[in-house]
């Protein structure tokens, strides 16, 4: 079995381990200075966020509600195709919430502006968003995520949650593949 940390499938390491764990830890004192003593409604957007959401979490010291929701995902692609679709809604009311939305990466806009657009018909008390990475060369649609753990270059990337065709969501780095691994040119 390949070992998680020198996979086969794996061109180079953007970001190492070590430095998503240094990042995230800072990324959480950012977001616990910026709220307090609030309680804080976490809505992750599935299935990419759920690596990188689990451990903000766990570093986060107020009291704080979690929900999720899935957008539609780029399936066996490298390239986000059509609009984007919200497959599974939050549950929780969010009237009067200060409500963080968590995603793995911020490229076209499009998913976040959707969702944030979609919360903000609920009234929240506030809406802000985290993003473990931001490839903000790609943007289509104007936005800016309140709390950016890494700005990285066009790439499609994968690990620490980030997927292609729903594999390698388990390297603990963030990795660009072999380019003969993807189906299509960007
Ligand atoms: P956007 O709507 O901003 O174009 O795309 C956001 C979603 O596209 C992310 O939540 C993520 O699921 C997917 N995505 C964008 N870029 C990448 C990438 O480089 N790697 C992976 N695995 N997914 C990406
Ligand atoms: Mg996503």
């Amino acid at each position: 079995m390949p070992s998680r940390r020198t996979h086969p499938d794996v061109e180079r390491v953007l970001i190492s381990e070590a430095r998503i764990h240094r990042r995230v830890a800072e990324l959480a004192r950012e977001v616990t200075h910026a709220y307090l003593n609030t309680e804080l409604s976490v809505v992750g957007v599935l299935n990419g966020s759920i690596v990188f959401l689990g451990e903000l979490l766990h570093r986060l010291p107020m009291p704080t509600r979690l929900d999720s929701v899935v957008a539609s995902s780029y399936r066996a692609g490298t390239v986000s195709r059509g609009p984007v679709e919200i497959y599974r809604d939050f549950r929780l009311p969010l009237r009067g919430r200060h409500v963080l939305v968590v995603d793995d990466i911020l490229d076209t806009g499009k998913t976040l502006s959707l969702i944030c657009k979609h919360i903000r018909q609920h009234r929240p008390a506030s809406l802000r968003t985290c993003v473990l990475l931001d490839k903000p060369a790609r943007r289509l649609v104007p936005f800016q995520a309140d709390f950016v753990g890494f700005k990285i270059p066009d790439a499609f990337v994968v690990g620490y949650g980030l997927d292609f065709a729903e594999r390698y969501r388990n390297l603990p780095c963030i990795a660009v593949l072999k380019p003969q691994l993807y189906p299509h040119p960007r």
